[in-house]
């Protein structure tokens, strides 16, 4: 078997996960706790229960159980789209004319065309058990907003979603998929909530920002009777769900006995990349294994490589619990040049305490040579790669021409979270010639630090 690997590993229903991994419960040094902006404590139960549905607010404070059980219901969601393929990237091996033997996990396949759909079923079916009427979030160019409406309207939960109204504008499709699957989809500001007519009565022409479509969907949630807020990256246990990314793609690699040398994945949040390493990441927490992972971040948003290790806040409204987490201050927006996503300003904390720790490596990349990368794939494997997952794609192909000049026989394992379709103006600009790169100067993000909060 060891020498007939097939391009595609897939598993069979009985094999595939039906725990996720909490990697928290086999770290040592546990990242630091949720503190409540106002009084600098840590969250209780209580206060989160406000914002989140119960059962996520248990998830997200675990720190102690290895394994919680996937639900029986989440598990036949899952086995309409999953296991998602884990492909052994033999035509991108023989183009670099490398030694390196190449794998992806492939979360693209669904029509949210993410992993994002990973978490948010199961935030959508825990709010569903309590009973609940319905859920809010924001949503920046749409991604996690259609894979949220894809789940609530399997469970038929009412789905709120406000939209970065420039997204709204210019970016119709998504829009309308989520549209297809009944969610509501408002522009932000709007002047459905308090915070969205302040905004708009201060700034009428805005076009809205992730931040304040933030404070919106929580204002909606906690002003509203059977209401609850979900998140799509940066939480413990977004990264709890999205561990069956790695748990699936570690049985597959098991059953042919292959073990990788490095993983790497694109960190905006750092949930693809969180639930990649998970059980990998275990491993070695509990000496058993070793392995190299590699967190790949755009050089124009550099939380890892060049951001501060403190408490921030999670939003620009400065409405959502302080974390410390590797941070480049919330108030830090990419360059407008900025095209191929992973924006956010922070990192998950338990990526950050990995990182802190030096259990995690971190590299920034310029979005030209991302996108040199995503055509190289393209034409190589046939996908059409999401801007965000060619920052992995980009460092796996570095990583495999490294193993060309030693003649080193290393196993790559990277993540495709997600397909490219709805981002053809960004390609538009590359095939183009349009694309520029841009690098913050110390000075831009020294004062973007300043406003850090003093905790
Ligand atoms: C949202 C998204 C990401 C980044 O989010 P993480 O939480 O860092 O995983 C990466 N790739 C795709 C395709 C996405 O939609």
């Amino acid at each position: 078997m060891m020498n007939e690997i097939p391009y595609k590993i897939y598993l069979d229903e009985n094999e595939m996960p039906t725990q996720w991994y909490n990697v928290r419960a086999d770290m040592k040094k546990k990242p630091a706790p949720l503190l409540n902006p106002g009084t600098g404590q840590p969250m209780t139960e209580e206060e989160l229960r406000h914002v989140f549905c119960d059962e996520l607010v248990k998830q997200e404070l675990n720190e102690t159980d290895r394994f919680i059980d996937i639900p029986e219901e989440i598990r036949n969601f899952y086995k309409m789209y999953r296991p998602s393929p884990l492909v052994r990237a033999y035509c991108l091996e023989k183009k670099l004319d490398t030694p390196a033997k190449i794998y992806y996990k492939f979360e693209g396949n669904n029509t949210s065309g993410s992993h994002k759909l990973n978490s948010a079923i199961a935030q959508a079916y825990y709010a569903k058990k309590q009973g609940l009427k319905g859920v809010t979030t924001e949503t920046g160019a749409g991604q996690w907003g259609t894979a949220l409406s894809m789940a609530c309207s399997y469970l038929d939960l009412d789905c709120k979603v406000y939209m970065v109204k420039v997204s709204y504008e210019q970016k119709p499709f998504r829009r309308e998929v989520m549209r297809t699957y009944g969610a509501s989809v408002t522009p932000s500001p709007s002047n459905t909530t308090n915070v969205g007519r302040k905004i708009l009565a201060e700034f009428p022409d805005t076009n809205g920002s992730l931040g304040c479509a933030i404070s919106e969907a929580v204002e909606a949630a906690t002003s509203q009777e059977g209401y609850r807020y979900v998140l799509g990256s940066v939480l413990s246990q977004v990264l709890l769900h999205q561990s069956v990314i790695g748990m699936e793609s570690k049985i597959a690699l098991d059953k042919y006995g292959i073990k990788p040398d490095m993983i790497i994945g694109c960190a905006g949040g750092g949930s693809n990349l969180g639930g990649l390493i998970s059980p990998f990441m275990g491993e070695k927490l509990r000496g058993e294994a070793d392995y190299r992972f590699i967190a790949v971040e755009p050089a124009s948003c550099p939380s890892l490589t060049r951001g501060v290790y403190a408490y921030d806040f999670c939003d620009t409204g400065k409405v959502c619990p302080l974390q410390k987490m590797y941070t480049l201050g919330s108030g830090f927006m990419p360059s407008p040049n900025h095209a191929g996503g992973l924006r956010y300003h922070g990192m998950s904390a338990i990526l950050s305490e990995l990182y802190d720790q030096k259990l995690m490596e971190a590299v920034a990349v310029e979005q030209t040579s991302v996108f040199e990368a995503a055509e190289i794939f393209a034409r190589s494997e046939g996908i059409l790669p999401a801007p965000e997952s060619s920052h992995a794609i980009r460092v796996a192909i570095d990583e495999a021409l490294k193993c060309k000049e030693t003649g080193e026989e290393k196993t790559i394992l990277f993540g495709l979270t997600g397909t490219g379709y709805f981002d053809m103006y960004a390609y538009a600009a590359y095939n183009d010639g349009k694309m520029t790169d841009y690098v913050p100067t110390d000075e831009e993000l020294q004062r973007s630090f300043d406003s850090l909060p003093k905790v």
